[in-house]
């Protein structure tokens, strides 16, 4: 695996980089920008940043068609590994691939002479050691990547990337939810600015997630509220990308990997971006097929009888649709009957008590804590990784990895404590709509199944006990437990695959 440059120093502790720096000017005629002095400039800038003393430049490397350059050319590459020879430095360092790959057997040439040196090469923004298998096989896929023309293209497009996004600056599509302001002179970008309507429904979007609300439920929503764009509904795949990028949150993000904090503001704060992607990346959601469910309470209510609560499921028996528990016949309701009894409560709870559940003020006190408790555990742990990965004058590393990971295993259960105290308690938008309203029935009628059920895995934990005999037609008392938001024994409804609850393959046909 190629190395960033920053954790050179860890992998490589006691090791001075004296960096061979390299400028190559292009054959593409049409190549604006990143002259060879650009490029010595900027190998100069990273040598600086990461503290890789220069120790020789080569940048004559001036590229013309006529012969007599192309020997010049020659002379340099070649000056350049027989610097590599004499073990004057440590690492290569270049802007891109081609810089070195005008053809394969420049680069096998390049690549003996680091492999026998043991010297390492740098090229876009990646430390390669070419000892190792796997790197050499990467580089050596660049080289063949290099060689092709079409590719040279490519490299170029990936270079002003790579450019602008070191300068923190946007590039490429606009981002959902911004704006760019354009110097009308030069055409030059001023400055990327939160788009006045769009931006608050992406912030939106990321709180009602964080509240517990589906993807589904907020793009049937966005979908009744107006298109996404002039001409553009709202998809799924919209929001899924959306709550993904950390653009959202003022990161500038290349080839997947935040590189730093981008020149334009944030829509989501850090804190809330992060609860999301909690959410969204558990595994456990991807495989859900939530928009299918048809009931209200499928896969959320729980069983009583059993201690682990298997979530309850719609079967059908004699005609009659009816929620059971999804690992066998312990507990058995109809439709109608439990949906009727939990709506009813649930509204009332929604127009009578919810006020004081989401009045949030200790909470957000408490979160407020863990969050500094939580800076203060990641922070021991960061010196600690730090002490392990530094070296005494002895050679020896100032924190053993005994110690280390002893230290870590007593972290990390604290830090995980405190990352879930930190959520705070959240109040989407849909429940906002239903608290304390007069007419909560007819808005509660509005919702579609999907947003329903949201309402439900935010607000009230639903457990179906035993009957106390076999074809009791009411309700008796203890027969339903409800825990509402606030209450103990409530818990928000996360979804689960459909895979993780068992029996369900035994199932076929029940919903
Ligand atoms: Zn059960």
């Amino acid at each position: 695996m190629p190395i960033a440059p920053e954790y050179l120093h860890l992998v490589f502790p006691d090791t001075v980089f004296h960096a061979l720096l390299y400028g190559r000017a292009s054959r593409d005629p049409k190549k604006k920008g990143s002259s060879v002095a650009d490029q010595i400039a900027s190998g100069t800038e990273l040598c600086e940043e990461h503290n890789w003393p220069i120790a020789a430049v080569f940048d004559q490397d001036v590229d013309r068609s006529a012969s007599r350059h192309a020997r010049r050319k020659r002379r340099d590459f070649e000056a350049l590994l027989d610097t590599i020879g004499t073990g004057r430095g440590k690492i290569v360092v270049a802007w891109e691939a081609s810089r070195y790959y005008r053809d394969i057997e420049a680069y096998v040439r390049l690549r003996n002479a680091c492999m026998e040196a043991g010297v390492l090469l740098c090229y876009n923004g990646q430390v390669y050691d070419l000892s190792k298998r796997e790197d050499r096989k990467l580089t050596a896929q660049h080289a063949v990547d290099a060689e092709d023309e079409a590719d040279g293209i490519r490299d170029r497009n990936l270079r002003t990337t790579r450019g602008t996004a070191k300068k923190g600056t946007p590039h490429g599509r606009i981002l959902y939810g911004y704006a760019r302001r354009y110097d009308p002179e030069t055409g030059d970008l001023i400055e990327q600015y939160k788009h006045p309507t769009r931006a608050p429904l992406v912030h939106e979007a990321f709180q009602r997630i964080a509240a517990g609300e589906t993807e589904y439920s907020i793009i049937q929503d966005f979908r009744t509220r107006g298109e996404r764009l002039p001409g553009i509904d709202w998809q799924y795949y919209h929001l899924r990308t959306m709550l993904r990028n950390p653009g959202y949150a003022g990161h500038r993000v290349f080839q997947g990997e935040i590189l730093r904090e981008g020149t334009w503001p944030a829509i989501v704060p850090q804190e809330l971006f992060d609860q999301v992607q909690q959410i969204v990346k558990d595994p456990a959601r991807l495989t859900t097929k939530d928009w299918s469910v048809k009931y209200l309470l499928s896969g959320i209510a729980r069983c009583g009888a059993c201690e682990h609560g298997p979530h309850l499921r719609v079967v059908k028996t004699r005609g009659v649709r009816a929620y059971q528990c999804s690992e066998g016949y312990h507990t058995m309701m109809r439709v109608a009957m439990l949906e009727g009894y939990v709506e009813q409560a649930l509204l009332d709870w929604l127009q009578l008590r919810a006020v004081d559940a989401f009045r949030t003020d200790d909470q957000q006190a408490e979160a407020a804590k863990a969050r500094t408790r939580l800076a203060g555990l990641k922070q021991q742990l960061a010196e600690a990784q730090e002490k392990a990965a530094a070296f005494d004058e002895n050679g020896r590393p100032r924190l053993s990895v005994d110690s280390l990971t002893m230290l870590e295993s007593r972290l990390m259960p604290l830090i995980e404590a405190a990352e879930a105290e930190s959520r705070v308690v959240q109040v989407s938008p849909l429940i906002q709509g239903l608290i304390g309203a007069d007419d909560v029935e007819e808005r509660w009628e509005a919702l579609t199944i999907e947003q329903r059920r949201s309402v439900v895995r935010q607000c009230v934990s639903v457990r179906l006990n035993r009957a106390r005999a076999r074809g009791v037609r009411t309700i008796e008392p203890g027969r339903i437990t409800l825990a509402f938001a606030g209450e103990p024994g409530f818990r928000v409804g996360l979804r689960r695959a459909r895979g993780s609850v068992p029996g369900r393959g035994a199932s076929r046909g029940s919903e």
